[in-house]
């Protein structure tokens, strides 16, 4: 534990955490000590891990990512959170992160832009991004993400690390601060797919106070990680190398995919219409959403108040006014819109129809091979700033991630090669709640 914190210290510039818990991380070290040494020490007892700072921490601030919430510590702790510290993981503090988790670079935090390990001027992909960014640079062993359209396996992709987005419903959201609740969902970031599975294994469960919680039992995820591959059938879905594609990145999937092809699987092709229409689906059903979520944030209640209001209007404008910044700004004016008398069947109810579209092209091309395989991200890490000024621009890097999050399937991006010291991710996805197989293929090949 001092030796990852002394660590976290040393490398501050990379801007990873939001916050150092070291007295907590301590106390909990300690305790790891005496279960260790009573011989009742669990799988994870004694491991550092950090969580995103989405995760509600009781007595450690909680902000994600915003001005909002920078003054807010949770009186409990997130479902997750509370799961972890019952498996005596030792917490070194809270992770940088998109502005409620909203953005594709870490750049709309509050507490400025996390730098890719690989790189300082790149960005580490996001929201998840200072999860990614402390996972590569060894500065955790392993954390916690959410992914509501990319979030855990975008940055996992661009910092070169192993993210696992599990089944929608399979890790419970009790804690996790909410941006579109039927697309959010945690999961672990790891250096490779054994770590993941640990950490799957202790997230995963139905809890009660989740109402979107799957009751459906949880397999041992590291019992199958040795199992053979023979026969397996990976599809390969067109739309996924179309030429938006950076042709580097396509050479490298398909060598990868060649390795799987050697360990004993076929590969077919396979056709998924409606893919193309997910990003504007996503970005309609999401700011829908987030419009509602994020209204609880008044200035009344908990979070920031501004100073001296006039009346309880003003309070309201002043306080989320000052207290959000622009891209969550932008996303609650379009989901406003979406949602609003005349508009609705034209935006939300459309996209709603997209998205069964959507999951029935998945339902369709899975029931025709075991898992799909593609690239997570159409280019690799690109520079700090590059895209800040184009919003379209940075909704177009969840391309290959956004459908998946819609039909609320399992997929994992696992590191897949370099380009120049550039990290490149695989992609794989799964039926509902086959990650113990994904799992498997994701060992495999590690
Ligand atoms: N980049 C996407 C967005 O901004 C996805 C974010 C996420 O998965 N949390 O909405």
């Amino acid at each position: 534990t001092q030796a990852f914190l002394a660590r976290i210290q040393k490398y501050r510039d990379l801007n990873t955490f939001i916050t150092v818990s070291p007295e907590t991380a301590l106390l909990q070290a300690k305790a790891a000590d005496k279960a260790l040494a009573a011989g009742v020490a669990g799988p994870l007892t004694g491991i550092p891990i950090a969580h995103k700072d989405i995760f509600c921490t009781q007595g450690i601030k909680t902000s994600c990512g915003s001005k909002m919430l920078d003054n807010f510590i949770a009186p409990y702790d997130a479902t997750v959170v509370e799961k972890f510290n019952l498996a005596g993981t030792v917490t070194l503090g809270k992770l940088n992160m998109d502005e409620f988790a909203m953005g594709s670079s870490n750049e709309t935090s509050f507490y400025g832009p996390v730098r890719n390990p690989w790189n300082e001027n790149l960005v580490p992909g996001g929201s998840s991004g200072g999860s990614a960014a402390a996972v590569a640079a060894g500065l955790v062993p392993a954390a916690t993400g959410t992914d509501t359209g990319g979030s855990i396996r975008q940055p996992a992709a661009l910092c070169g690390i192993t993210g696992l987005k599990p089944t929608y419903g399979r890790v419970s959201r009790y804690g996790m601060i909410a941006y579109a609740s039927s697309l959010d969902q945690g999961g672990p970031m790891t250096r490779n797919a054994a770590d993941a599975a640990a950490l799957l294994q202790v997230m995963a469960g139905f809890d009660p106070k989740d109402s979107t919680s799957a009751d459906t039992p949880v397999p041992d995820y590291s019992a199958g990680l040795q199992d053979s591959l023979q026969g397996l059938k990976i599809g390969l879905p067109a739309e996924f190398f179309s030429a938006d594609l950076d042709p580097e990145i396509a050479a490298l999937i398909q060598a990868a995919i060649s390795e799987y092809e050697k360990l004993g699987a076929q590969i077919k092709e396979v056709s998924m219409p409606n893919l193309s229409h997910a990003i504007p689906a996503y970005y309609v059903i999401a700011s829908a959403e987030c419009s509602s979520n994020l209204s609880r944030f008044d200035g009344v209640r908990f979070g920031y108040r501004c100073q001296k209001p006039a009346d309880l209007s003003d309070l309201y404008t002043r306080s989320r006014g000052e207290a959000f910044g622009a891209e969550v700004k932008r996303r609650i004016l379009m989901g406003t819109y979406a949602l609003s008398a005349g508009y609705y069947d034209a935006y939300y109810l459309k996209a709603q129809q997209v998205r069964r579209l959507i999951s029935e092209d998945f339902k369709r091309a899975l029931s025709e091979v075991d898992v799909l395989m593609g690239p997570v991200t159409p280019s690799v890490a690109f520079s700090l700033g590059e895209k800040t000024g184009d919003p379209i621009q940075m909704y177009l890097s969840d391309i290959y991630t956004i459908a998946i999050n819609l039909a609320g399937l399992p997929a994992m991006s696992i590191p897949a090669g370099f380009i120049d010291t550039k990290p490149v991710g695989l992609h794989i996805i799964g039926n509902y709640f086959s990650e113990a197989r994904l799992l498997n293929i994701a060992h495999q090949y590690q």
